[in-house]
């Protein structure tokens, strides 16, 4: 769930629901300077971590609340990883998540004149 596009983003949840969320162990907030709390990760590596949920199939991240495609919302959303922080709406890997979801790509927004 990016941070610019959250409007979007709070629609949907599909990106929160399909890929795994892994990222470096040291955003977790068992580190200095980390955030994401550490109960709501899972080791994958032994220098990775991932958001509980994500690691299985069917995906489904622990701090999703809300149902896909609906109102959804992030419930460690100023505390979530740079994987969340970077993952963009309107890009192919959006529009992949969704779709596996049954939504329709999202529609450009129109440009401001
Ligand atoms: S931590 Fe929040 S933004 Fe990241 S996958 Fe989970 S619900 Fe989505």
């Amino acid at each position: 769930m990016s941070e610019s596009t959250s409007d979007v983003c709070q629609d949907c949840g599909a990106c929160c629901a399909h890929y795994r969320v892994s990222f470096y162990w040291g955003e977790s907030d068992a580190h200095p300077g980390g955030t994401v709390p550490r109960h709501l990760t899972i080791p994958i590596t032994p220098h990775r971590i991932a958001m509980r949920g994500t690691e299985q199939s069917p995906v489904r991240c622990v701090a999703l609340e809300g149902s896909v495609g609906g109102k959804v919302g992030c419930t460690i959303y100023p505390q979530r990883s740079a994987t969340c922080r970077e993952f963009t709406a309107y890009t192919p890997e959006c529009a992949k998540a969704r779709g596996a979801h049954g939504l329709a790509p999202l529609a450009e927004p129109a440009l401001a004149s």
